[in-house]
């Protein structure tokens, strides 16, 4: 539909938790030890799912920072720009 929370039933099979808005709960910093991880562990979220609906550069950026988050929790550091 655009412009909506995310769709219940994809949040709802994974059991994450969200905000006030709808959106998927996580914390947008690809520096600490739980970034980008929601309130399961080993399942992230970036672009609208967490941030809710904003334009496509933010959501290629926040993408970006989510792949360096997750490097960095499967490998202890990463190499892929913050
Ligand atoms: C009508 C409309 C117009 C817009 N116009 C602009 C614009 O002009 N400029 C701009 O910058 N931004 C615009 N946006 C916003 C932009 O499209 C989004 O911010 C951006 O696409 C978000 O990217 P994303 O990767 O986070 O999510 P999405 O692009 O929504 O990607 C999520 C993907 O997950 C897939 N998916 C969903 N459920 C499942 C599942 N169960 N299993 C597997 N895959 C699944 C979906 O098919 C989709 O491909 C617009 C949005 C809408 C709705």
């Amino acid at each position: 539909m655009g412009f909506v929370h995310p769709l219940d039933a994809v949040l709802d099979s994974f059991g994450v938790a969200r905000d006030k808005r709808g959106n998927v709960q996580a914390t947008p910093d690809c520096e600490v030890s739980n970034g980008y991880q929601t309130s399961v562990p080993k399942v992230f979220a970036a672009g609208d799912m967490r941030s809710g609906q904003s334009l496509v550069i933010r959501a290629v950026a926040d993408g970006r920072r989510c792949a360096r988050a997750v490097d960095k929790f499967l490998m202890g550091n990463s190499l892929l720009p913050a």
